[in-house]
């Protein structure tokens, strides 16, 4: 078995590719370009993320709602910013059978044109705001480049999107610096490392007044968008009429944000966590977290596996494999899977009565007493996450990279990859034309850190770092 995945991280597209495979994550064999099937073990760690978000988002008051898939042009074509930013990727269905339709239909490539004309129908007063809501579903983006599961697709299958109407700009943009942050407590849960960055303004969510994205950077250097947080103001709630009746009895304008988030961020921590091994799963997404293996058919060893299994299963996710490969083969398999905790049971366990426990992280095995079971793999949980979260940042650091100039910063992004953070004067087609010629994509500044450098791009006072790199 191992000879034939023949894992080397150091070739990241090929590398995740087949361990998605092998570990059951999803399957790619779909005779549809971007469109995944997910698998069981997949599948319930992807669940085991959204409950996250969902917990998170229901703690600040939003509700879970579901709304149609398939949008008539009318109103999908409301907010003309949102047209022309959407309208080269969308779906569109023009006939039923054989008959054209009378008017073309668009299936989602994100819903606010599908939401906000309920929104309209929904908030009458200032008493009904806010009105917080989100939905987890799949969407569609036709996704031309080449596409890689979870990270670029055409089918999002579980895209979080939220929408948030607020009667003052003052509490949208309240709401928003919350969702910043929300959004930030989710990924630390992920463990993984992001930097947030205000959007360029070329770059803006389309009908946006600006968005902030947070993003984090690939074993291959690339740079991956997580989520996105969006204060759209009043352009959709102008386009959609969106108004609510205030207490000095003068009808007003709603303001609006949104924020998503999807199975990117859950392939960006298989990406960002594995190894040469395959997977290595965070505690609180693995689907697994302790397995048990006996590392003989003894009755007495088989026996005692079950007992472990009755002290851990009321606090952990639990598997013995008792299948009948051998325990080199039930290690790699469950190597490969990214358990963080394998328990190994023989004889000699048995009559020292002791386990050994072995980390998926960094291979290390020590040896537990029954007692201590429950409290060690608890500890030893959070000990793994610490470290994932501690490697992956150190490598999140080592990619970001201060230049000063535009062909350094071409250099660094072509040789090592990452972002690269660059003095700007703030001019935005000084911006764009940089990123432009340095061939990578503007991600954005953080508006707190200022520079006294000279914009490489015109050579006037700089304002702003900003970050650049070349996205997956
Ligand atoms: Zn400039």
């Amino acid at each position: 078995m191992s000879d034939k995945l023949k894992l080397n991280k150091k070739n990241f597209s090929e590398w995740y590719d087949k361990i998605l495979a092998y570990a059951d994550i999803v399957d790619d064999r779909f005779p549809l370009k971007g469109a995944f099937v997910w698998k069981p073990y997949g599948y319930k760690a992807l669940s085991l993320m959204m409950k996250k978000m969902e917990k998170l988002l229901e703690k600040d008051g939003h509700k879970r709602c579901q709304f149609p898939m398939i949008v008539p042009m009318s109103l999908f074509k409301k907010e003309k910013d949102f047209l022309e930013g959407f309208t080269g990727e969308t779906l569109r269905i023009t006939k039923i059978g054989r008959r054209d339709l009378d008017e073309e239909l668009i299936v989602r490539p994100t819903s606010e044109t599908i939401i906000y004309p309920m929104f309209s129908l929904w908030i009458r007063s200032y008493r009904d705001l806010p009105l917080k809501v989100y939905q987890i579903v799949p969407i569609f983006r036709w996704e031309t480049k080449m596409t890689k599961p979870m990270l670029r697709v055409r089918e999002l299958a579980a895209f979080k999107e939220a929408h948030a109407v607020h009667a003052t700009l003052e509490d949208a943009e309240k709401n928003f610096k919350n969702m910043v942050k929300l959004y930030e407590e989710f990924h630390s849960f992920l463990k993984i490392p992001f930097i947030s960055l205000k959007t360029p303004e070329w770059d803006t969510f389309a009908g946006a007044l600006y968005n902030y994205d947070l993003f984090t950077i690939l074993p291959d250097g690339k740079a991956v968008e997580l989520g996105s947080v969006i204060n759209l103001g009043q352009k959709f709630s102008k386009a959609y009429d969106i108004k609510y009746m205030d207490e000095d009895e003068k009808e007003k304008y709603c303001y609006q944000t949104t924020y998503g988030i999807s199975e990117r961020s859950f392939g960006s921590a298989l990406a960002i966590h594995g190894d040469d091994k395959g997977l290595v799963f965070s505690s609180e997404i693995a689907p697994i977290q302790v397995v048990i293996v006996p590392v003989s058919n003894d009755k007495i060893v088989l026996d005692r596996t079950k007992v472990i299994r009755e002290l851990l299963e009321k606090e952990f996710r639990v598997e013995i494999d008792s299948s009948d490969k051998t325990p080199g083969e039930k290690f790699y398999h469950w190597e490969a899977k990214g358990v963080p905790i394998r328990i190994e049971v023989g004889n000699k366990e048995v009559e020292g009565n002791f386990f050994t426990i072995s980390r998926r992280d960094d291979s290390s095995r020590h040896k537990i007493y029954e007692k201590e079971i429950v409290k060690e793999i608890h500890s030893t949980l959070k000990d793994i996450d610490m470290k994932l979260y501690e490697k992956a940042e150190k490598f999140f650091l080592s990619m970001i990279t201060n230049v000063d100039t535009s062909g350094e910063a071409e250099k660094v992004l072509k040789e090592k990859g990452g972002i690269i953070r660059i003095p700007w004067c703030g001019d935005n087609s000084c911006g764009k034309k940089m990123s432009e010629d340095i061939v990578g994509q503007a991600l954005g500044i953080d508006e707190k850190e200022k520079t006294d450098k000279k914009c490489a791009g015109c050579g006037k006072s700089g304002k702003y770092m900003l970050h650049i790199g070349r996205t997956c």
